[in-house]
């Protein structure tokens, strides 16, 4: 295979990106109502997406949706209530925005880690630190 079809297929396959600006696709949140709780079938995929620990994002959603949850055995998230795909959208996404987006340079490539007992977020990409609120 010559190096243009080589592109050509790459282009081919790189998906539209849905938003200008956004080079980092969270994945859109499945989510199911049963009975008076709300699953969230793919929360595996978006902590692996994240690289962030599942406990750290369901505290973070408990808050911001005000209400209780746990992560069951298959590595779904459940919550007491019922939200809408675009309420869990957006928690994730301002979730992403405070814990992932570097503060400085909004590199993805970020970790959280224990700074003098306070977390902070780490940037791979240019070194900064910043410090973020406990969940
Ligand atoms: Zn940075």
């Amino acid at each position: 295979m010559d190096y243009d079809k080589q592109l050509d297929r790459a282009l081919a396959e790189t998906p539209d990106v849905a938003e200008a600006g956004s080079r980092f696709d969270v994945p859109i949140p499945d989510v199911r109502v049963e009975g008076n709780r709300t699953v969230w079938e793919n929360f595996e995929t978006t902590y692996d997406r994240l690289a962030r620990k599942p406990n750290h994002i369901v505290r973070y959603l408990q808050s911001e949706l005000g209400t209780s949850a746990q992560i069951d055995d298959k590595g779904r998230a459940r919550f007491t209530g019922d939200f809408r795909q675009e309420r869990m959208t957006d928690a994730v996404e301002s979730y992403t925005e405070t814990y992932v987006f570097c503060h400085e340079c909004e590199s993805p490539d970020t970790r959280l880690v224990d700074r003098q007992g306070a977390t902070v977020l780490k940037c791979d990409a240019c070194g900064a630190i910043s410090p973020v609120p406990e969940p």
